[in-house]
């Protein structure tokens, strides 16, 4: 993969050899010996744009931030994916989540490609002002390369609804027209209701069917003690999601730290995931509320820590749910060791490739009620650009569903994107008798053939 006139790239390569390892150690080349050409095909984008991004701060000084966009693949539909603004931001961490998009949109069953994009820029301890003047500046590079039938962003980690707004109103201005080119909206102004809660919800529903497979539908997420990293609306959604379905939830975090419940019994409360939501939409941490009377009687607060090896008591499920490679080997084996038996990740690639290879470990070799069960954010996480995908058809046909209607949407798409992965996995993927399927390679399977196939009939390869 690395040849040696290509940058190190070492986050797409991570997320290039996950994928390809899970086909290696399938049927699937076997079967279809022609399918490795494709791979070789689908791990080129299409095409990068990079640019360069002036804008102004509150001082009347330059800055200069970098702006990209990756159009990976355009086989299912216009390229799909979000904008990431974060200081970390570099073409190798856009080639991952651009790469990951593919698939995780071609399990949604909708007909969108893959992309991804955004900027070194960093929205924290920035004013409105400043970040409006910012999202103005990116947007217009940007939007010479976009369009609602070309390439339809939307947000990522640092780019919220806030964020959209500007860039859209921007896009409009430019491009003299109103169209969807943008998902994750206003409400009021094109943007499909349920977007907000979908990665969160989605995460949960998919979890739900985890839950009820292995335990043959004897459980749920009732009495489930689910440990949450990330703070941000992936996080928070799925906290709410998790409690109305009877489960308690027993961790957050953000970059600066972990909250974790002190004691054995109870949850987090809807009223203190909508604090915390407060003050994330400021751009504060979380370390700000947590030495407050209310938070310091209930939970402990580890700066610089995540939540995985410092829980109090029993674990069932774990959902990462902030950043990439935010599970190592060692803490994958501190939530088993914790009883945790359900990973699903709310985050893009959240698990390092040592902590999927004790997951995958714990399901192949245990069986019954001691195996565990992993799910990686492409199948899972699904949800958010489901509804991203939902929000576009509502603007091209030029209605609105009611919450109901997309939620029922959201729920099915993950029902079947859980079923898709399970059915691929038993298909393809030899698995110990009596074991769970492999949900990481039914999934990767199941994504990479329907993208492989039309490329195929496109032309792509051959
Ligand atoms: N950034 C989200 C993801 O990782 C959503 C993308 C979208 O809605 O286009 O899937």
């Amino acid at each position: 993969m690395t040849a040696q006139n290509l940058p190190s790239e070492p986050e797409f390569e991570q997320a290039y050899k996950e994928l390809a390892s899970t086909l290696e150690n399938s049927t699937l080349f076997q079967k279809k010996p022609e399918f490795r050409k494709a791979l070789q095909v689908v791990s080129v984008p299409e095409r990068v744009v990079q640019f360069r991004v002036v804008w102004e701060d509150d001082k009347g000084n330059v800055q200069i931030n970098r702006g990209f966009r990756v159009q990976f693949n355009s086989a299912l539909g216009p390229y799909k994916g979000g904008l990431r603004f974060h200081p970390s931001v570099n073409l190798s961490i856009l080639k991952f989540l651009g790469f990951e998009q593919i698939f995780k949109n071609a399990l949604t069953g909708l007909n969108m490609g893959g992309g991804k994009g955004g900027s070194d820029f960093d929205p924290k301890g920035k004013s409105d002002n400043e970040i409006r003047r910012f999202c103005v500046s990116f947007m217009t590079e940007l939007c010479k390369h976009i369009g609602q039938d070309t390439d339809v962003p939307a947000g990522d980690i640092g780019v919220t609804g806030r964020e959209v707004g500007f860039m859209f109103g921007q896009y409009k201005k430019i491009r003299n027209e109103w169209v969807g080119v943008l998902t994750g909206k206003g409400q009021s102004w094109g943007g499909s209701l349920i977007r907000p809660e979908a990665t969160g919800y989605g995460v949960v529903y998919y979890v739900d069917h985890m839950i009820k497979y292995a335990s043959g539908g004897k459980e749920s997420f009732a009495g489930k003690r689910v440990a949450i990293s990330g703070s941000g609306n992936v996080a928070q959604y799925a906290a709410l999601k998790v409690i109305e379905l009877g489960g308690s939830v027993i961790s957050l975090s953000d970059s600066q730290g972990a909250l974790i419940l002190s004691g054995e019994e109870g949850s987090f409360t809807p009223e203190e995931i909508n604090q915390i939501a407060a003050i994330k939409v400021e751009r504060k941490q979380i370390s700000e509320l947590a030495s407050t009377a209310a938070f310091s009687s209930k939970f402990k607060y580890i700066a610089g820590a995540r939540p995985w090896t410092n829980i109090t008591g029993r674990v069932d499920v774990a959902l990462p749910s902030a950043t990439q490679n935010e599970v190592s080997g060692e803490e994958a084996k501190a939530l088993i060791a914790s009883g945790c038996k359900f990973i699903a990740e709310g985050s893009n690639m959240g698990s390092t490739q040592e902590a999927i290879d004790v997951f995958e470990a714990h399901r192949e070799g245990n069986q019954g009620a001691t195996a565990i069960w992993y799910a990686p954010g492409k199948a899972a996480n699904a949800g958010g650009v489901a509804v991203s995908g939902l929000e576009m058809a509502q603007n091209s046909s030029r209605v609105t569903w009611t919450s109901e209607e997309v939620d029922t949407r959201l729920k099915h798409i993950m029902e079947d994107c859980f079923n898709n992965g399970l059915a691929t996995a038993k298909e393809y993927v030899p698995t110990a008798e009596g074991s769970l399927p492999s949900l990481v390679a039914g999934s990767n399977i199941a994504g990479f053939t329907k993208v492989a196939e039309a490329m195929k009939d496109h032309g792509d390869w051959w």
